[in-house]
């Protein structure tokens, strides 16, 4: 991919929307929002601007044709200015997955689904970027894909994003650990929101919730994904590397065991991360059903850096001699 199409369009939309945040006194992640929405629909929405600035981002988006663009060209240019927008103000547990760990997440769930036409959900689908990223890394599959997330700027990021990528997503604006009234889907992905789930009364109605105190919404998103997958269906979940050894891992251990076999633990490379602390894996799930068996042997591994590419040679080597001894 050529770097030169990214920055013509991150150009654009970072203009028009410094622009537009000034006239329309919002954040830049708000008027990216705006801005991207006007680019998609070919029409300036807002009727508050100035005539000057109506003028200025006319001749601003007529240079842009989206068409001419590719879908990972606009997801990454959108990307761009989103990054740029967060660094002005955002908590931590709402960072956008990087593009590494998406792109190795679609190349797993490529790997692991083999259905031609499936439903795939993220529930916390924040500004999009991490399903965009698994979308486009699926060629030739019909794929309806559904997103749930509570902030309403980061679902309305989300909306422009797959608008202008031309993906067909239905998106829930809400509190994914309330009742989420989705039909089953065939896999999950999700960067898991770390940290503790304020509501206990509703915390209380999963199995896996802590008995005093709050539970940890990141075990709760395990165990509300799960229900939503179908028997058989696969998860795959960014996870933080101490989980399965906190002080409230006992329940999420009882809840794997009754309802999902482990295919496999993934490691990301410590260098990716701030510090150790911080460091995540890729948990890979698969629902029970009668006609699944569980893996001889769970796929363990620990990347390598991404830019060595002849260890990430070997462990994707690694990976599908794990495919042809446990999943042909
Ligand atoms: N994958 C996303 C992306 O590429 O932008 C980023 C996910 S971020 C690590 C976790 C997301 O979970 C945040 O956007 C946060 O707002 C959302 N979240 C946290 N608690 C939630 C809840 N109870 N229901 C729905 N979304 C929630």
């Amino acid at each position: 991919m050529s770097i030169v199409p990214v920055e013509k369009l991150f150009t654009a939309f970072n203009e028009t929307a410094d622009m537009m945040k000034d006239e329309l006194s919002c954040t830049y992640l708000e008027a990216l929002a705006e801005t991207g929405e006007n680019l998609f629909q070919g029409k300036i929405l807002q009727d508050d601007l100035s005539e000057w600035t109506y003028k200025r981002l006319e001749k601003l988006y007529s240079e842009i044709k989206l068409a001419e663009f590719s879908k990972e060209e606009i997801r990454k240019a959108f990307q761009l200015a989103i990054l740029k927008g967060m660094k002005e103000n955002v908590q931590p547990n709402h960072q956008m997955t990087p593009d590494s760990v998406g792109m190795f997440i679609g190349y797993l769930v490529n790997k692991f689904v083999q259905q031609q036409s499936y439903r795939l959900l993220d529930p916390a689908v924040g500004t999009g970027n991490l399903l965009s990223t698994v979308l486009n890394h699926q060629l030739d599959k019909n794929i309806v894909s559904l997103g749930s997330e509570i902030d309403d700027i980061l679902i309305k990021l989300a909306y422009v994003n797959a608008n202008l990528q031309t993906h067909e997503v239905e998106l829930f604006n809400q509190d994914t650990l309330e009742p989420l009234f989705i039909d089953p889907v065939d896999a999950v992905i999700c960067d898991l929101p770390v940290g503790y789930y304020p509501n206990d009364i509703r915390a209380a109605g999963y199995e896996i919730h802590a008995k005093s105190g709050h539970t940890y919404a990141h075990h709760l998103f395990i165990e509300q994904s799960t229900n939503h997958t179908k028997d058989g269906g696969y998860l795959f979940f960014l996870i933080p590397n101490g989980m399965f050894e906190s002080e409230q891992s006992v329940h999420l251990h009882e809840f794997i065991k009754e309802h999902v076999y482990i295919q496999g633990i993934v490691q990301l490379p410590l260098a990716m991360f701030k510090n150790k602390t911080a460091a995540k894996s890729i948990l890979i799930l698969q629902k029970k059903a009668p006609e699944v068996k569980p893996p001889k042997q769970a796929l363990l591994v620990d990347l390598p850096k991404l830019s060595d590419g002849q260890a990430m040679n070997n462990i994707l080597t690694r990976i599908d001699r794990w495919f042809e001894e446990n999943k042909r």
